[in-house]
């Protein structure tokens, strides 16, 4: 995997070991060195400079509609969620457009209203952006870049608060995968994989005898719910690389073991048949509605109750627990072993966001 090669493949998008490594030889490499809060070598979800949580992120889905959402409402949901989840209050976002010639008008009035319905749902607003066009090839209609900025909030105190009562040595300003401790439960907000399984079903004209949706979704006004109750030390949303990846960067950001007990994973029964049939493991496949949230022991379950009581969060479980007895994945399995889960090279199904 550390052999560098000599073109960009599908596998350097894909959100695993492989992707990772380009952008630790290559992103960092040239444009790394900045003096911001939470900089680019941080590579979480979004950066922080001067108060002002920052993320850009493109999305070149295939097909641009799936069961479940399109690209306008993945767009708007990935940097929402991306900015959400350090704890900020998403202010507003840019819109960036790369129209292909050929797109239906209509599929574009389709995709710009689904976008305004997320901002609406989210209580943001797209207020600059930017239209180009060009020729007829690959892009399978368009592809959008969506950038915000994100604030924080008093609930975001109130949440750090909450822990420094448990944890007074707790010094983070930010929801950070560095962040997870000894001891900290690790929550899955609802069932894994549905999203890559549903735009997989799209691509290939599959179907898995009943329609698997996307779980394409804004997070944040979730997010200040569970701000609300306070205790949450780390949170991503697990999506190329899926449920796997994220626990991986989680863990090895925090310099800590992350224990996972797979009967508790929630998985569709649909998505988990599909998933066996293609010889694809769920826990590879990206989400664009869930959060790995990391809380200290003493509110997990008050947390878990307040996701269980939403519509996302009603499959809401406790899946896991950080430990320093190693500092990697490992997963004890329904038939009662303990194996690791690695980093996933790569997702599994090919252009999901
Ligand atoms: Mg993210």
């Amino acid at each position: 995997m550390n052999e560098k090669q000599n073109y960009i493949t599908m596998l350097h998008g894909a959100g695993g070991a492989v992707m990772n490594q380009l952008v630790k030889d290559y992103i960092l490499e040239f444009l790394g060195g900045s003096k911001a809060e939470v900089p680019l070598e941080a590579l979480d979800d979004a950066a922080v400079i001067d108060g002002i949580v920052l993320k850009s992120d493109s999305h070149a889905v295939k097909p641009i509609f799936f069961p479940g959402g399109d690209i306008g409402r993945l767009a708007v949901s990935g940097t929402v969620n991306d900015i959400a989840v350090l704890g900020a209050k998403p202010i507003a976002l840019a819109c960036g457009l790369i129209l292909e010639e050929g797109l239906p008008i209509a599929d574009l009035e389709r995709i710009l209203r689904s976008m305004k319905e997320t901002c609406g749902e989210a209580e943001v607003h797209i207020i600059t952006g930017d239209t180009k066009v060009v020729e007829k090839g690959s892009l399978g209609g368009c592809v959008i870049n969506v950038s915000g900025i994100g604030l924080r909030s008093e609930k975001l105190d109130h949440n750090f608060e909450v822990i420094r009562k448990f944890r007074p040595d707790f010094k983070a300003k930010w929801i950070l995968d560095s962040n997870l401790h000894s001891g900290d439960k690790i929550i899955v907000s609802g069932t894994i994989g549905d999203h890559g399984l549903a735009v997989l079903s799209a691509q290939e004209g599959l179907s898995f005898g009943s329609q698997i949706k996307s779980d394409v979704k804004p997070l944040n006004k979730l997010v200040e719910k569970l701000l609300e109750v306070g205790g949450i030390v780390a949170m991503k949303d697990p999506t190329r690389g899926g449920l796997s990846n994220a626990l991986n960067e989680l863990s090895e950001k925090s310099k800590v073991g992350i224990l996972v007990y797979e009967e508790k994973v929630p998985v569709r029964n649909d998505v988990k048949a599909a998933c066996e049939m293609l010889g694809i493991d769920p826990f590879e496949v990206g989400n664009e509605g869930k959060l790995v949230i990391g809380v200290i022991p003493e509110k997990a379950e008050e947390v878990l109750e307040i996701l269980r009581q939403t519509e996302e969060g009603k499959d809401a479980e406790i899946i896991g627990e950080v430990t320093k007895e190693f500092e990697l994945v490992a997963m004890q399995t329904v038939v009662g072993g303990k194996r690791i889960l690695t980093p996933p090279v790569g997702d599994p199904i090919p252009r999901i966001c």
